[in-house]
């Protein structure tokens, strides 16, 4: 059997993966774009998401199931694709530390799920790493995958060509928020959302940790760390009318700004993209073979959690598509015809 995948982002490289696993001849076809959700992101994986902290969706199943993917498809290539890294979330209000509190007394978290430790630490109010927590905070265990890096390290695994459809037996679509455009997948409600990412340096102390309040704060271990400096990303932004991946004055104020606020020192600006990451209106994947042209599926709607889902999703449709084993109901496309 061969399918071609359409699409080289996270979807189309944990696609290919999965079916490079199970013996299927894989042609990707891709039209690069450097801009791209996937070759931008932080790849962070956060497990409690919201200014209302909840635990990210199925989370016992998704966090040991990307830890695992991530982990072996690092082995088979020899690099490191997934860090463990601690997540500290701010609190610069009292209405934060209620919520908290709130979230707390129902004790949705303290779970450890196998991989990621997310057992949370109360910070009590004071200076950490140059970081003022007047209203103190909380810390938990997360990780950042190295996105551009699984493409990369799948690309050396499969064969990019651009074939015509009447050679491969199946087709999966990978597009990104551009199926949005595609006649056959339209349909979908997707919500196509941009997002604009800094490259940044500061002085003072190092953080060690993911700082994260209404943004987000990565660290980036570069081996050429000047003495004195670290490199940090700071992101990102929301906007669902302009879909281009042209970076604003607006967004870049914006970040450094709340950036600033945060840490609590200034930050230099070395770089600034954006790009458009492929939301669904249920904040689900997307997943499933068409109704109708039945040669044919999709893997799509990864929003901004695609570091956390695609490898989940990926092995799902590749079981469905194989195997026919049934898809989790609110990932499955078919809920959306006809409506
Ligand atoms: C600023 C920013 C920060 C982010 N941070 C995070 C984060 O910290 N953690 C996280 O989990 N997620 C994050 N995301 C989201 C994440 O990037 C996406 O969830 C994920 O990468 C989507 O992957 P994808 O493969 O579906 O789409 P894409 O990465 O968009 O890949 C689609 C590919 O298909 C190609 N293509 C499209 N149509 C065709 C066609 N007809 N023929 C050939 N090729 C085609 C495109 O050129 C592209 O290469 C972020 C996104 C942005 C924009």
């Amino acid at each position: 059997m061969k399918i071609q995948i359409i699409g080289f982002g996270l979807a189309g490289s944990w696609m290919a993966w999965e079916l490079i696993k199970r013996g299927i001849d894989v042609v990707i076809t891709d039209r690069y774009n450097p801009n791209s959700s996937s070759r931008i992101a932080a790849g962070l994986i956060n497990p409690i998401n919201g200014t209302r902290p909840r635990p990210t969706w199925l989370a016992d199943v998704l966090l040991p199931f990307a830890y695992s993917a991530y982990h072996e498809m690092s082995s088979e290539v020899n690099q490191p694709l997934l860090t463990q890294c601690k997540v500290r979330r701010v609190f610069i209000t009292e209405e934060d530390v209620r919520l908290w509190d709130h979230a707390s007394t129902r004790q949705w978290y303290g779970n450890d799920f196998a991989g990621f430790n997310v057992m949370w630490e109360t910070l009590t109010s004071g200076m950490l790493e140059g970081i003022s927590y007047d209203y103190g905070g909380v810390e938990y265990g997360g990780a950042i995958v190295n996105t551009a890096g699984v493409i990369e390290c799948v690309r050396k695994h499969v064969v990019e060509v651009d074939v015509p459809q009447e050679d491969v037996d199946f087709t999966i679509w990978c597009e990104g928020w551009e199926a949005s455009r595609n006649e056959l997948w339209r349909w979908l409600p997707f919500q196509p959302v941009k997002g604009e990412i800094l490259d940044a340096i500061i002085d003072g102390q190092p953080l060690t940790t993911i700082i994260t309040r209404s943004i987000w704060i990565v660290p980036v271990s570069d081996e050429e760390r000047v003495v004195g400096k670290q490199s940090i990303r700071i992101g990102s932004t929301y906007d669902w009318d302009d879909l281009s991946d042209v970076p604003t004055e607006h967004a870049r104020t914006s970040l450094v700004s709340m950036a600033e606020t945060i840490l609590g020192r200034p930050v230099v600006i070395t770089g600034h993209r954006a790009a458009v990451r492929p939301a669904a209106r249920s904040k689900r994947p997307y997943l499933g073979i068409h109704p109708t042209h039945k040669k044919h599926a999709i893997l799509n709607g990864f929003g901004a959690k695609g570091a956390l889902w695609a490898p989940w999703a990926a092995q799902q449709l590749a079981d469905h598509i194989l195997d026919g084993t049934p898809l989790n109901a609110e990932t499955n496309i078919v809920r959306w015809w006809n409506q």
